[in-house]
């Protein structure tokens, strides 16, 4: 039941002709519906592992080792220091990504305002992102992400920016996301009380190159029931 997987897999960035090794000797497997955390020091390539993953890789990077990720049909990647459009509303924001994918207008309009309503933010619909506070730019950018209805969820350091009594009311809504849908999760942070508060399985990397050092699972109740 492996959704994402990786065998030894190396990953090197070429820069002034320097070789750059990123990731070393990673082999990994999530399962469809975990919600995994991936924590390790700043460089440490957890972004180029979400990257590769998102099937990201730009010419010239060296793969060694193998991945597959032929188990995702659909993802959605929030990207560290994603931002919302802000000549746009917070409605239009949240339709963008069906826009591209042809949905048409009306039908992205009733799911986009469904979602605001269920995730707190009606009242909002018509406001610009500056007007509203980070933590809820934050839940309108998860919520552009989750409109398409992905099976895979990677979220690169999303509530690093939030203080702390944002990024605990976020991480809830997180699991209640993660409950709800029944995605796969990889979340990425430098936080260990946020991995703890949210995954049941963590990995750890170390510094240049990332490498696994250690892999542990985390016993809390927060199940799908
Ligand atoms: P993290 O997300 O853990 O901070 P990254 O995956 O962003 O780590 O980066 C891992 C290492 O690879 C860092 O040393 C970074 O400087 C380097 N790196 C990342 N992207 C590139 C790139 N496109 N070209 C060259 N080096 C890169
Ligand atoms: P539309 O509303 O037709 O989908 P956009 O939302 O892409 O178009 O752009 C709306 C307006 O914002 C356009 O006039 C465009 O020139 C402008 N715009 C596009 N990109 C940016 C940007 N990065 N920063 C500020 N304004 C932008």
């Amino acid at each position: 039941n492996s959704m994402i997987e990786t065998q030894n897999l190396s990953i090197s960035y070429w820069s002034k002709n320097k070789r750059i090794e990123a990731l070393h000797d990673v082999s990994l497997s999530i399962n469809a519906g975990e919600f995994v955390t991936l924590i390790g020091p700043s460089g440490c390539g957890k972004s180029t592992l979400l990257n590769v993953i998102a099937g990201l890789i730009s010419p010239g990077t060296e793969v060694q080792g193998t991945f597959n990720t032929s188990g995702i049909k659909q993802i959605g990647y929030l990207f560290q220091k994603q931002t919302l459009l802000p000549w746009r509303t917070v409605l239009d924001n949240v339709t963008a990504p069906l826009e591209i994918r042809g949905v048409s207008r009306t039908e992205g309009r009733r799911k986009a305002l469904a979602l605001l309503e269920k995730y707190g933010l009606s009242g909002f619909e018509h406001s610009f992102p500056r007007e509203l506070s980070g933590g809820m730019q934050q839940r309108v950018l998860l919520i552009r992400t989750l409109i398409y209805e992905p099976d895979v969820v990677l979220l690169d350091e999303p509530l690093s920016s939030l203080d702390a009594q944002t990024r605990a009311l976020l991480q809830d809504e997180f699991l209640r996301l993660w409950r709800d849908t029944g995605c796969t999760f990889l979340l990425v942070t430098h936080d260990l009380d946020e991995a703890i508060a949210l995954s049941q399985r963590v990995f750890l990397l170390s510094s240049r190159p990332g490498t696994i050092v250690k892999e542990f699972e985390i016993n809390l109740p927060k199940d799908r029931s």
